[in-house]
């Protein structure tokens, strides 16, 4: 079986996500027999390929850059999958939408600087009124729930979408696990 070219994607979450993937410690390389890493915090691919068979993305939509970065992966992936609440709900980004982004910003860059107090406008993305699940703005293909979801769910639900067996996700995770 030729490997399949496995995205992973760090939109607006804390990178809890990706460490519990890591998480899958020696099983990381019975996944390496399997699929190539092609685009990921943890590699150094510097755009997202053309075609990718499956994108894990954590992290919800807050920014500009944010909803290009999921459109264009939505576009170049065969399977899109949500891992972590903050994909799928938007959880803890979306604790700053009750405050509202413009007195975020105003905390951020003027109560608390002591000096140059300004919101930048360049390299930094320009934030969305309001932080938003990816499903939002792009079809899902497989939801994997939990904060984060363990490193058990991902070696399990990895290996079943890529063997294409069956696979249960309510018997793997939740939201909040
Ligand atoms: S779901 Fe939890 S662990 Fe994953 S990015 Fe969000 S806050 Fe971090």
């Amino acid at each position: 079986m030729s490997k399949l070219k496995l995205a992973t994607v760090w939109l607006d979450g804390c990178s809890g996500c990706h460490m519990s993937f890591l998480d899958m410690d020696e099983r990381l390389l019975e996944l390496a027999e399997l699929v190539d890493v092609v685009y990921s915090p943890i590699v150094d691919a510097k755009d997202f390929p053309d075609s990718v068979d499956i994108a894990l993305v954590e992290g919800a939509v807050a920014s500009v850059d944010d909803e290009k970065k999921i459109k264009k992966i939505r576009a170049h992936s065969k399977m899109l999958i949500a891992i972590g609440d903050c994909a799928i709900t938007g959880n803890v980004p979306a604790m700053r939408n009750p405050i509202g982004r413009e007195a975020i910003l105003d905390r951020a860059y003027f109560e608390n600087a002591t000096i140059q107090a300004q919101i930048p406008c360049v390299v930094v993305p320009e934030l969305l009124k309001v932080v938003r699940p990816i499903h939002e703005f792009v079809k899902v293909d497989v939801y994997l729930p939990g904060c984060p979801p363990s490193a058990d769910t991902f070696h399990t639900a990895l290996t079943a979408l890529i063997t294409g067996e069956p696979l249960d996700i309510p018997a793997l995770t939740r939201f909040g696990a």
